[in-house]
């Protein structure tokens, strides 16, 4: 059976910046994502010749260590400036899942693996998979979203409690293909003054990431809630945004539905430790002096950067 130092379940931004932290430290580390490929919720999909991003749109950045990884991926030509002055929004420049890509480079990952449970023995985890695969590992870092998170950790036999407070809100993403370019800005973005229950619309082509004019529409949280089982989900949307969009133009439209998408309550430490050698991790593990409350890019990043040093103290 392999035998691993680390495994760290989850290839979305915090488990591969942990990742790549450990293994330049030299730790023998496994990173396993149930998905078809890295990235989580840095996610861009194909349509016809284009493409949308429809998860993360972008990042800021707040932190000296984003800062100084943000200056590298400029001069890698993984990132761009997308807009804003004094707050720079940054975004990848072949769709938010490239840059993910970029930072699996050189890392061992599985995907398609869904981990179900792990056994603790002999210093160590006898870790399993749902396809019953097994290996062993001396130390767990659990990324997933912390509903998920927790429920793997109960199935595990561990406790949860420091993690119950967290709660995740669904999004609804819409994503349509048009044959005719929209009349959105130029930078393509518009997240002010829409209608109730649209949170953001995207034209992929302006971004510049998409040869072909597809849209993502973003509906908020809230809204999300309400219709996430709904039916007629991407009717719904495009009554609210007939306005800005001319839909008796798609060629095609598709809707992705996020159950875990952003944390409505967060944790106040950058990561948990659930055991000495379980850690929990993840975009809703705030610094304490987080100066944006948030879930987001960076704070997954940051939470990254800190499980993986408590993990290698
Ligand atoms: C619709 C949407 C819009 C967003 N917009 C923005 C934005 O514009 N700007 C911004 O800064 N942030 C945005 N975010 C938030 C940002 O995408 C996240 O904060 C960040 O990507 C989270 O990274 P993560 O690694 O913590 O989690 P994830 O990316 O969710 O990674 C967790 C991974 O764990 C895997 N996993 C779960 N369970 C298991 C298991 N049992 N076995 C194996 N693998 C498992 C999942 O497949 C997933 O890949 C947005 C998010 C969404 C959903």
């Amino acid at each position: 059976m392999k035998d691993y130092d680390i495994t760290i379940i989850g290839a979305g931004l915090t488990g591969l910046t942990a990742a790549r932290k450990l293994q330049s430290a030299g730790e023998n580390v496994l990173i396993v994502d149930k998905g078809r490929s890295v990235g989580g919720r840095l996610a861009t999909r194909r349509v016809a010749e284009g493409k949308a991003d429809h998860g993360a749109q972008f990042f800021t950045v707040r932190t000296s260590e984003l800062q100084q990884e943000v200056e590298q991926w400029l001069k890698n030509g993984w990132i761009k400036h997308w807009f804003g002055v004094d707050y720079p929004r940054y975004t990848a420049i072949d769709g938010m899942n490239g840059l993910a890509k970029h930072l699996a480079d050189g890392l061992y990952v599985r995907t398609h693996t869904t981990v179900e449970k792990w056994r603790e023995d002999d210093g160590g985890f006898t870790i399993t998979a749902e396809d019953s695969s097994t290996w062993r590992s001396k130390k767990i870092i659990i990324t997933a979203p912390v509903p998920q998170a927790g429920a793997l950790l109960q199935k595990s036999g561990l406790g949860t409690e420091a993690l119950e407070r967290i709660t995740f809100q669904p999004t609804c993403v819409g994503i349509f293909h048009f044959e005719k370019p929209t009349t959105l800005p130029a930078s393509g973005h518009i997240d002010n003054q829409l209608p109730a229950g649209v949170e953001r619309i995207v034209d992929h082509f302006k971004k510049g990431i998409s040869k072909d004019v597809v849209v993502s529409v973003y509906m908020t949280a809230d809204w999300s809630t309400e219709h996430y089982g709904d039916s007629d989900v991407l009717e719904r949307m495009k009554e609210r945004t007939g306005g800005y969009l001319s839909f008796d133009e798609t060629v095609s439209e598709q809707l992705k539905r996020w159950r875990y998408a952003q944390a409505a309550a967060t944790h106040s430490r950058s990561y948990e430790a659930v055991t000495d050698t379980v850690f929990a991790a993840g975009d809703a593990f705030l610094r304490p002096n987080d100066p944006s409350g948030r879930t987001r890019f960076e704070s997954a990043f940051i939470s990254g950067i800190d499980v993986a040093g408590a993990v290698m103290s």
